[in-house]
C-alpha cells in the first residue's frame, strides 16, 4: 500500500513540473538568461547590477499575450497605442550610462511598459516614471504592483518632469524630441547624468549622455538610435 502511495506521489510529482506554467517559466528563464549573456554582455556592457536586473525582471510579462514567445528577442516590440517596450541592450545601455546605483533618485519619461522602471527598481533605484497615455500608465502601474516592484507611475507630460521629485540623480528618457528639454536639465542634479534621443521623429536620432557639471552641460554621443517621438498632447488611450 506505502508503495502505491510513494509511486502515486512522484507521478504526481512529474504531471507538475511537466505543467505548461513550469515549462513556462523555466523556458523564459532560460530565454533570459541567453539574452544577457547573448545580447547584452557580449555588445560590451559590464556594470554587475545592470547585468544582475536583466537576469531577473521577467521582460514577458511587460508584453502583450501574442508578443511573449518574442519577449527575450533582440528588438523592441509593440505594446499597444503605437508605442514600445526598448531592444533589452538600449534598455542596458541607457541604464549603465545614466551610472545609476542602489538608493538613486531616477526620473524616466515615456514609462511605456514599465520594463525600464523595473529595471531600475531591481537595481534598488528610487524611480519615478511620467506617462502621457493614461491606459498605459495605469498598465503599468498594475503591472510594476503586482511583481512588486516599487516605482511610482504618474500621467502626465514629461516634458515638465517632476518637480516636485526633483532633484534627480540620473533622468532617462525613452522618447525621442529634438532638444533636450530645460525643465529635465534644471531638475538634474549637478554630477547627475541624463541619457535622453535627441533627433527628428520617426527617424534616426542621436542618445545623448548628458551631464551637470558646475559650468554647465557636457555631452556626449552614445550611437544611432531610433525611438518613438516625445508627444506634447496628454492622451486617455
Ligand atoms: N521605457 C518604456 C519604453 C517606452 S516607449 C518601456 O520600458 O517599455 C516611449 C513612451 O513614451 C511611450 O509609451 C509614449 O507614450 C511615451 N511618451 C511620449 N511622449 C511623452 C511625454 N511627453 N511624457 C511622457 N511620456 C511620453
Amino acid at each position: 500500500m506505502r508503495k502505491v502511495t510513494s509511486i502515486i506521489f512522484i507521478l504526481v510529482g512529474f504531471l507538475f513540473l511537466l505543467s505548461p506554467e513550469v515549462l513556462a517559466k523555466d523556458n523564459f528563464q532560460e530565454a533570459r538568461l541567453r539574452m544577457v549573456q547573448e545580447q547584452i554582455e557580449q555588445r560590451g556592457i559590464t556594470d554587475p547590477l545592470v547585468l544582475s536586473a536583466l537576469r531577473s525582471v521577467p521582460r514577458h510579462e511587460f508584453v502583450p499575450e501574442n508578443m511573449k514567445p518574442f519577449a527575450y528577442e533582440d528588438t523592441p516590440l509593440p505594446i499597444g497605442y503605437g508605442q514600445t517596450i526598448s531592444q533589452p541592450y538600449i534598455v542596458a545601455l541607457m541604464t549603465e550610462k545614466a551610472g545609476v546605483k542602489p538608493g538613486s533618485r531616477v526620473l524616466e519619461v515615456g514609462t511605456g511598459s514599465g520594463y525600464q522602471a523595473a529595471i531600475l527598481c531591481a537595481m534598488g533605484c528610487e524611480v519615478y516614471s511620467v506617462e502621457i497615455i493614461k491606459a498605459l500608465a495605469e498598465r503599468a502601474r498594475e503591472t510594476l504592483e503586482r511583481l512588486g516592484y516599487s516605482a511610482k507611475v504618474f500621467w502626465g507630460d514629461g516634458y515638465f518632469g517632476l518637480k516636485e521629485f526633483a532633484p534627480f540623480d540620473a533622468i532617462i528618457v525613452t522618447c525621442s524630441i529634438d532638444h533636450i528639454p530645460p525643465p529635465l536639465i534644471e531638475q538634474l542634479k549637478e554630477g547627475g547624468k541624463m541619457v535622453i534621443p535627441v533627433g527628428p521623429p520617426w527617424s534616426i536620432q542621436s542618445l545623448l549622455l548628458v551631464e551637470k557639471t558646475p559650468d554647465g552641460i557636457r555631452t556626449q554621443d552614445l550611437g544611432a538610435v531610433r525611438f518613438v517621438p516625445l508627444t506634447r498632447t496628454l492622451r486617455e488611450k
